[in-house]
This record gives C-alpha cells, structure tokens and sequence, in this order.
C-alpha cells in the first residue's frame, strides 16, 4: 500500500482550530510513564502548528478503559509531560466532548495546546460512531491525524472524524514519516531486502510473511513460529510452541518461498528450557530437532551467527518479533544478536513496533536504525499490505 496525503504542510493552519488525533497510548507505572517515545514522537507536529499560529486541540486514547471512564486511564500525565517537552502550558479537559472541553476548545487561543480526556472513556470511540465523531469536529477547522499506533483502527478519533466530520483531514508528520520509510522499503527496496520476523505464533504473521515472500531475497525465522515450521519439515517439537493446526498453513509458506526463490531461513540451533518459566533449567543444543520434555525457547549461538551474516549484506532489513522469550535474560541471546546486527549492518533497517522494538531501545541501538515504528499492530498490518483506515480517510495530494 502506497499513500500519498496531504500533510500539515499542505494546508494552511494559520489562525485556525486544529484537531489533532496523537497516539500518546504511553506505558505507566503506578501513574508514572516509563517510556515516553510515543509523546516526544508526536511534538514535531506539535510545534508545527503551534509555530504556525494555530490553536491544537490534542486528543489521544490510553490502555483499555472499555467506553467507561476509568482514573487509572487518565491522560493527566500525558499533559505534564507535554507541558515539560513544549516548555508551554498543556491543559487537560475533564473530558472528550462534554461541556468543558467544548468550553475550553472554544476558548483556546491561536499558539496554545490543550488535551482532551482519553476518547475511550466513552464507548462510541471504538464503534467509530458518526455523531461522537461529529461532535470531536464540532470543536476544529482541521483535522490532523497523527496517531499511527492507532491507525490501523476505524474509531470515531481516527477515522470517524474525517469520515463523517466534514472537516479538512491531513497527516501529521510521525505518520507522513512512517508510511514513507515503510512505503519505500516495501515499494522500491534496497537489495537484498531481508525481513527478520519471530514472535510467539506464524497465525499472527502468516499475511506478513505472505506480502513479503514476494518482496524479499531472505526471510529469517525465529522465536516460537520457528517450531510450526520445524514440525511441517518434520522435525521433533518436544514441548515448544507449536501450531499443530497450521502445519499445513507452513508447508504453503515453504512451497511458496522456494517457488520465490527467497532465502527462507530457520534455525539450525536452539537454547530449550524445561519448562515455560524465567528461571527454568536450560541448554544450548546444536540440532534443529527439540527432545522430549524440552521446549525451544531461543535460537541457538551457531543460528545467531548465520543470521548475522545474511544481515550483514542487507541493502533493507524489516525486522517484527523477537528471536526468543527475550522478556527472559536466559533466553534475550538470539533476539539481542540480531538487534546488534542489523544495528551494525549499515542496512536502511525498520523495526516494527512491539517486543522488537522494546529489545533495541533497551539496547540502545534505536539510534542506529532507519525507522523504529511507534506502531506495533499498525506496522504489521502495513507490512501485510492491508489498507490502515485512520490513513486512508485523509486528504489525498
Ligand atoms: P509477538 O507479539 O507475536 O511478536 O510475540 C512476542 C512474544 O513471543 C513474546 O512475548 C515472546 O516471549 C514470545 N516468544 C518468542 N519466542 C518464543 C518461544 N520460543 N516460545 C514461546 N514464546 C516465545
């Protein structure tokens, strides 16, 4: 899917009421952000429009409050931490669209930034209600989305607004940024073009692997999907994560990467575990089939080193799941070996939202990446090449 949207430079913001849809779905602790990449990665947009006179009506949801309102799902912190990275006052309403915020949008001044109340503290978000929609609009002149962690959902902030709005919609610069980096690297890749995919299960990523297969030269497996291949081949599984069902499902994805003639790499070594626990008796074997009463739950040094090579000569490298339990220090090796290479590899490399991303930035290797996306969900929906709604409703140019 190529886009191509009108952005907040293709239209004029000055003296105007902007409605703009963030994704500030920030991880807390106790009330206390742990990670803010999501806010810092909105503030570009922010600026922006502020820098161009514009008075920002901000709107964001945060976890799963279910349509009701629900404190621990407050965006109050969300608003100081803004206040602090615009170095300018950032009020928070009450709420989304009652009487307060409608009274406060209405009163902001061109140059100022406020925060509307999680959107899903009401129901009629998720549904992507018309007249919820309506009423966001009601309060702006543009509409600007910017969330694109949430933007392969149809609700009413993402895509009901400039559905059903009425109102100019156009992006923001995260998502103008990440549906270029994506869009290029699937459109016109640099070869050889290597997709590293892991997580727990190939049901989550079969359209992923799918779109790739007839993109990429190499496809690299690992974490628990590994095993479904390992047990469609033949191979022992023991106790790992298998997909008993799907065995056929990874025959097809085997058939159609030799008929592609694309790479498609699985592991010759694991590290296995006793059982499904931190702290659970491990070792390293040097086959790709598991015993009896051991569960694969890392790929092994000798498989590390092999991806690292194929990494090494990538022209593009798109990277989504981990390698292993990585969550675990026993079993972080494979996912940590192949955050170092594609880091080092010089690749135009883009890592999916999610456990992979969380690996590199622990790493801190985020720096030496292309693109880590914002969006776990939407980056793979992307990748699949499905169409994300709260993108496809904008302005084209
Ligand atoms: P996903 O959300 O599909 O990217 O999957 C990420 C999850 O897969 C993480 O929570 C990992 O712990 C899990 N995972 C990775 N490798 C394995 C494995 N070998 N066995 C079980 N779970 C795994």
């Amino acid at each position: 899917m190529t886009y191509n949207k009108k952005s907040i430079e293709d239209i004029n913001v000055s003296g105007k009421k902007v409605l703009v849809r963030c994704d500030f779905n920030v991880p807390l602790k106790d009330g206390v952000i742990t990670s803010d990449k999501r806010i810092v990665e909105a503030i570009p947009t922010i600026k922006y429009l502020l820098d161009n006179n514009a008075a920002v009506i901000l709107c964001s949801h945060m976890g799963k409050p279910k349509g009701e309102v629900n404190m621990k799902y407050t965006l109050a912190p969300v608003a100081a931490r803004l206040t602090e990275l615009l170095g300018q006052d950032v009020k928070l309403a009450p709420n989304t669209i009652g009487d307060e915020a409608k009274k406060m949008a209405a009163e902001l001044k061109c140059g100022q930034a406020m925060l509307l109340e999680n959107t899903r503290f009401d129901k009629r978000e998720e549904a992507n209600d018309p007249e919820f929609a309506k009423e966001l609009a009601s309060m702006a002149e543009i509409f600007v989305n910017d969330a694109f962690g949430a933007a392969h959902r149809a609700h009413a902030s993402t895509a009901g607004v400039a559905m059903y709005g009425g109102l100019p919609a156009v992006c923001g610069y995260l998502i103008q940024k990440e549906i270029g980096v994506m869009g290029k690297a699937l459109s016109d890749p640099k070869r050889p073009f290597v997709a590293i995919l892991g997580g727990a299960k190939v049901s989550d990523k079969i359209n992923v692997i799918n779109n790739l297969l007839d993109k990429c030269d190499t496809i690299i497996i690992g974490g628990g999907m590994a095993y479904t291949f390992f047990k469609a081949l033949g191979s022992s599984v023991g106790t790992s994560i298998c997909e008993y069902d799907k065995l056929d499902l990874a025959k097809g994805i085997l058939e159609k990467a030799k008929a592609n003639k694309v790479n498609f790499l699985l592991p010759v070594d694991n590290t296995i575990g006793r059982e499904y626990k931190e702290d659970t008796t491990f070792m390293r074997i040097y086959s790709d089939s598991i015993p009896d009463g051991w569960m694969g739950l890392d790929i092994g040094k000798t498989t590390q080193e092999l991806y690292a090579k194929s990494i090494e000569g990538a022209g593009t490298v798109v990277w989504n799941g981990p390698m292993g339990v990585s969550e675990w220090p026993n079993f972080a090796a494979g996912t940590n070996a192949v955050a170092k290479a594609v880091a080092e590899s010089g690749a135009i490399s883009i890592i999916g939202g999610g456990d992979s991303a969380a690996a590199v930035e622990k790493l801190g290797y985020a720096d030496k990446m292309t693109h880590v996306s914002t969006g776990g969900g939407a980056s793979l929906e992307f990748l699949e090449g499905k169409e994300l709604p709260g993108i496809a409703c904008l302005q084209d140019k």
